[in-house]
């Protein structure tokens, strides 16, 4: 089994983090996405990439293959796929957000074959995943596994943090994204209320953003379009995190919560606001922190 690393999954996260992995290391990169257009744009930019014909064949020939797909029936199916052709060299590393019960389940399959598998989703959004200063939490079969496959990481973030067992990096990151969606609402809320009252856009973030209400959603992912030009309000909400992934995030953390007996009150709000947003059309792909234009009614200036 050669040094080959394996990336499957090229969309708004996995484009960036692929491209640090080519750029930081020396290791060849073999990449899968069933979007044809987003691997041929990639291997066209990426000299020591080459695109493989399936999942199955990434298995085959890389140590290490990492997937950074967009729920949980993608990756169950994903990883059927390279099941036949995993060993006790095959290190299967999954970032995308998923419930931390079919992660366990995926990951439990893979190690009966003697493989190794981690959860280790990320933080950061696609400005940290361009960037390559994500954070990852990992849930890892041992401490040991981690230390082996945390060097991999450190190409894409800055902060990789071991976790516990396989699963709880996948809690951090539900408990996370709850707080995360709360907070987008939160900072949406202040910026309209501060407007509305008559307060500049700009003026209002860089107070907020000195004093007690400051937060990420409010620093560098604000709402309001042009207070942060790179941010996607600034690009009409165009790319970043969609509604509709927020919105599995936050069924995801409501189903946690309700088998864990916690009660949270806004988080519960927070996923009845996303998932209106989610099956709301022309929104449904937008940005989370859309939710300031659309849950707002179109109120920006
Ligand atoms: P995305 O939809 O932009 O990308 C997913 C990619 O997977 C697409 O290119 C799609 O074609 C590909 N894909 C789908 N099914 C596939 C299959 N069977 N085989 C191969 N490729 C397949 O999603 P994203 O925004 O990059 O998010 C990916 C994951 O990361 C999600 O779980 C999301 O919750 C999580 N996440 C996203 C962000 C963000 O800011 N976008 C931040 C942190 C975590």
């Amino acid at each position: 089994r050669s040094k080959t690393v394996g990336f499957i999954g090229l969309g708004q996260m996995g484009y960036g983090m692929a491209n640090n992995l080519a750029t930081k290391s020396i290791d060849p990169l073999l990449v899968y996405d069933v979007n044809q257009d987003a691997v041929q744009k990639f291997i066209e930019t990426h000299p020591n990439a080459r695109a493989a014909s399936s999942p199955g064949d990434i298995a085959e020939q890389a140590a290490t293959v990492i997937t950074m797909l967009p729920e949980s029936s993608h990756v169950e199916s994903v990883y059927k796929a390279m099941r036949d052709a995993v060993d006790k060299d095959s290190i299967l590393v999954d970032s995308s957000t998923i419930d931390a019960d079919v992660s366990r389940r995926v990951a439990a399959d893979i190690m009966s074959k003697n493989a190794t598998a981690f959860d280790a989703p990320v933080s950061g959004g696609t400005l940290g995943a361009n960037a390559g200063t994500l954070t990852f939490m990992v849930g890892a079969p041992s401490l040991e596994s981690f230390e082996k496959v945390k060097p991999v990481l450190c190409h894409m973030g800055h902060n990789v943090v071991y976790c516990g067992c396989n699963g709880s990096g996948q809690v951090a990151k539900l408990c996370n994204n709850m707080l995360l969606g709360i907070s987008m609402i939160g900072v949406s809320e202040a910026m309209l209320l501060g407007t509305r009252l008559g307060m500049d856009a700009h003026l209002l973030a860089s107070i907020l953003n000195t004093s007690t209400g400051r937060c990420w959603s409010s620093d560098t992912y604000n709402p309001h379009p042009g207070v942060i030009p790179t941010a996607p309000s600034g690009k009409d909400y165009k790319g970043g995190f969609s509604n509709k992934l927020m919105a599995k995030d936050l069924r995801i953390a409501m189903k946690a919560a309700k088998d864990a007996s916690a009660d949270p009150v806004l988080g519960t709000v927070a996923a009845q606001i996303y998932n209106q947003l989610s099956v709301t059309k022309d929104f449904d792909s937008l940005d989370f922190s859309s939710v300031y234009k659309v849950y707002f009614k179109n109120k920006i200036d």
